[in-house]
């Protein structure tokens, strides 16, 4: 939408004199687009998947993670946009503020986007179809919208190539951060 201000809901989740995450800022950014999923161990654990799409992070909490085997189909709650610094945020947001626990960069890297139409376009419509070039996550992934409203549930399945793995399953065996090897425990 123009001119609607597209962290607004970001920003009125979190007060910045108590939490240590980006304040946060849309702004214009040269080079491939970036993803990052995040490990948050928070009241409880999930990963978020995060896809830089017009100059913001487009968010979705995945409960179990994302997986490699192209049989399964992860289930993956749309929430608000983050700001582009958030990609590399990790650290212990305090307990009772919004999202209380702790933060880790669980993977990341750069994206390309597979539609004809432009990533924004095909996020409206409910289908994105992305490469991703990261650390655990490589390859095909679709994300596919199931039911739109207030909270959009959508789908995360990996596409049948060179990237797919069924028995490796790094969102259980792989909980490190690849920018500092940390764990959540460790910063906890
Ligand atoms: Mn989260």
């Amino acid at each position: 939408m123009p001119g609607k201000d597209r962290l607004a809901q970001y920003r009125s989740k979190r007060d910045p004199a108590t939490t240590p995450e980006p304040r946060g800022h849309r702004r214009a950014r040269r080079g491939d687009p970036v993803f990052v999923v995040q490990r948050h161990d928070a009241s409880t654990l999930h990963f978020d998947f995060r896809l830089e799409i017009d100059g913001v992070l487009v968010s979705w909490s995945v409960p179990k993670g994302p997986s490699l085997d192209p049989r399964d189909r992860r289930l993956a709650i749309r929430t608000e946009d983050h700001p582009l610094d958030y990609a590399d945020f990790e650290g212990t947001i305090p307990p009772g503020e919004y999202g209380g626990g702790t933060v880790i960069v669980w993977d990341t890297g750069t994206f390309d986007v597979l539609t004809e139409e432009p990533a924004g376009r095909a996020l409206a419509d409910g289908h994105l179809k992305v490469v991703l070039h990261g650390d655990k996550l490589t390859g095909r992934f679709s994300l596919i919208r199931k039911r739109s409203g207030d909270h959009e549930e959508w789908l995360v399945i990996k596409k049948d190539d060179e990237g797919a793995d069924r028995r490796r399953k790094p969102a259980k065996t792989q909980p490190e951060s690849v920018l500092s090897g940390r764990t959540n425990r460790e910063l906890g």
